[in-house]
């Protein structure tokens, strides 16, 4: 039996599911700052600066932003004075971050096509790595895991920030019918593609649940893991040490 992974609602072999997530990234990333704020009502900037102090990032420090994208966390990690390396898989999105650093004045930041599965960079090696609303898009999370868990230095810390389930009552119902209706006619209008935040959507239903993936950060290695719900869960912070 071949081994299938979700694609949204669907199932699909593994190098499928790379390569279709892989389309709708570089279908989306030239419009995917407006949609982020136009789905979230701008509410993803104030989860991302939540994130970013908690990841407390310092200056002379080394950090991996991974999956990336147009540079929204590593704008915000750089601003302290850390060394910051954006790596994504998608070419379309890293090419829009770059450009939005260059319109920003913001410099140092490495920019890199990367595959959070397997990573070029040493054992041992960073002072901390970072993963927003990226890890469900990756085919194989344990093994992105396991390598965000191997390049960290002893010590380092590990963050994800990511959709997940909201525990608040009546309001599942309220952002199923949201996300179901009315953001692919966001997409359709703003981005021209209503498929691909279909996917976007799916994704996050069929993302494990808080208790779940904590237990998948630990079974990378992690120790001290904790996740702390935004909005009742629809966003969490997951995190975890390498000790
Ligand atoms: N972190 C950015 C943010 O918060 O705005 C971008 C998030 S975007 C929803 C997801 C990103 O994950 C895309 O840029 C996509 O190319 C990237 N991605 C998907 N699979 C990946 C993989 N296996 N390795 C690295 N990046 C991946």
């Amino acid at each position: 039996m071949t081994e299938t992974v979700s694609f949204g609602y669907e199932d699909v072999a593994p190098d499928e599911k790379t390569r279709r997530v892989g389309g709708v990234f570089s279908s989306v990333a030239s419009r995917y700052d407006l949609m982020n704020d136009a789905m979230s009502g701008g509410m993803h900037r104030l989860w991302k600066d939540r994130f970013v102090r908690r990841v407390k990032p310092r200056a002379g420090e080394q950090i991996l932003d991974m999956a990336g994208g147009t540079g929204d966390i590593a704008f915000r990690l750089a601003a302290g004075g850390a060394g910051v390396t954006v790596a994504d898989i998608n070419p379309e999105m890293l090419a829009v971050g770059m450009e939005r650093a260059r319109k920003r004045n913001v410099e140092g930041l490495i920019w890199t096509e990367a595959n959070a599965e397997t990573l070029r960079f040493a054992d041992r090696s960073l002072d901390a790595y970072t993963i927003a609303f990226g890890i469900r898009n990756v085919t194989d999370i344990p093994a992105a895991l396991r390598e965000a868990h191997r390049v960290l230095k002893r010590g380092g810390r590990f963050f994800c920030l990511e959709f997940s389930t909201t525990v608040w009552p009546g309001f599942a119902e309220v952002y199923d019918a949201y996300s179901h209706r009315v953001v692919p006619q966001l997409g359709k209008a703003l981005a021209g593609d209503p498929d691909s935040y279909r996917y976007l959507i799916e994704s996050i239903r069929r993302f494990p649940d808080m208790p779940a993936f904590e237990a998948m950060i630990r079974a990378a290695g992690f120790a001290q893991t904790r996740v702390e719900p935004i909005a009742g869960g629809l966003v969490a912070i997951h995190s975890g040490w390498k000790i």
